[in-house]
């Protein structure tokens, strides 16, 4: 058995990838694969309302709020969310807590002005800033969640009475939030819910019309919920199959039972960093993320040996992103615990090597 901790495209339950194979061969006993059936049948039609209608049940999403299913990954919606949302003229708030923050900022300076209310970049995003003040004359105020490459994640939403914006890619649907927190938010299904190719976007409608910008159409929210999500040809399969992932995470209970699940994983890991003399952990501990956890080793030297057993061990995509080294574990929802623990072990036997 391999024990995935890749970061994106993430692991998914393995029931989830067999139906997801047979409606290739077969969907729902129409004789036809779902690669080729219109987007236009009632067959997925279906798909569409009960996926919906999934992410409205699991996440609590009220009445007033728009779920679509859009393209271009998260980084489409750091162009999407100034084009829609910025006026002309008008200014955003973002908090720079990583490189997927500040390339939405980036975006953002494109369309109009950014004011950075707080960074984390003098200790390599390692903690997530508190107490600073969000102008309330901003537009919105954009930030990330969690950052996957850093491992840091933002518990507490910053308090603010301007209209906030989550890229919640890497830990949507991990842990209970409560919608109405929230006026849009965002996420690139290949984190935590479901395959690459489709975009979640859950928007409070009364913030749409505000830019007061002449949109190309594909970039504008409103055709998008207009056609529910089917403005143009959307993602089938993708959509299909995060289907299908939520239908799993629903059987097991939902949000509340599964954010316990990562609560454990995680201190399990974090335990074992912590109490193991060959590691140590790289985010500040009140900040430490529940997807993503990284750590490094106290002599780097031994990092490529580390890397060689884990990979013998089956631990895969443990190596860590570029710019903090080291290792990287991430154990979203569809990671069991035994992956975990396969991990675990893997750090103590190399301690018994060692010492
Ligand atoms: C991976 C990631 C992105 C980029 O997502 P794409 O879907 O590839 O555009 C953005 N934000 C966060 C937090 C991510 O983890």
């Amino acid at each position: 058995m391999k024990h995935n901790f890749g970061a994106g495209p993430c692991i998914l339950p393995k029931e989830v990838f067999q139906e997801a194979s047979q409606a290739v061969l077969d969907f729902n006993n129409t004789g036809l694969s779902i690669l080729e059936i219109s987007h236009r049948s009632k067959e997925f039609e279906e798909v569409v309302v009960e996926t919906e209608r999934l992410v409205r049940e699991l996440l609590n999403v009220p009445q007033n709020y728009s779920v679509l299913f859009l393209q271009g990954g998260a980084s489409q919606q750091f162009a999407m969310v100034p084009l829609n949302l910025l006026p002309e003229g008008g200014k955003a708030a973002y908090f720079d807590t990583g490189v997927w923050a500040t390339k939405a900022a980036k975006e953002a300076k494109k369309i109009g002005q950014v004011e950075i209310v707080a960074s984390s970049s003098d200790k390599n995003y390692n903690y997530i800033p508190k107490g600073f003040e969000i102008p309330a004359d901003s537009a919105y105020f954009h930030y990330t969640s969690n950052n996957t490459i850093y491992g840091t994640e933002v518990f507490e939403k910053p308090t603010t009475s301007v209209p906030t914006v989550v890229d919640m890619s890497s830990d949507i649907l991990s842990r209970v939030i409560d919608i109405t927190d929230y006026d849009l938010i965002y996420a690139g299904a290949q984190k935590n819910m479901g395959p690459a190719g489709v975009t979640l976007v859950i928007i409070k409608d009364e913030i749409l019309g505000r830019s007061g910008r002449s949109l190309p159409s594909i970039l504008d929210y409103e055709p998008h919920i207009k056609a529910g999500s089917m403005y143009n040809t959307p993602p089938v399969y993708s959509i299909y199959v995060s289907m299908l992932n939520l239908r799993w995470l629903k059987a097991k209970g939902g949000i509340s039972v599964i954010e316990q699940e990562n609560i454990v994983k995680a201190r399990t890991l974090y335990d074992e960093i912590e109490r193991n003399p060959f590691f140590k952990g790289t985010a500040a501990v009140e900040d430490r993320s529940r997807m993503n956890v990284t750590f490094v080793m106290e002599n780097s030297d031994l990092e490529a040996e580390f890397l060689a057993l884990s990979k013998e061990r089956n631990l895969i995509g443990i190596k860590g992103h570029r710019s903090v080294g080291g290792f990287r574990a991430s154990i979203y929802n569809a990671l069991s615990i035994t992956s975990i623990n396969a991990l675990v072990d893997a750090m103590r036997e190399f301690e018994e090597k060692h010492k």
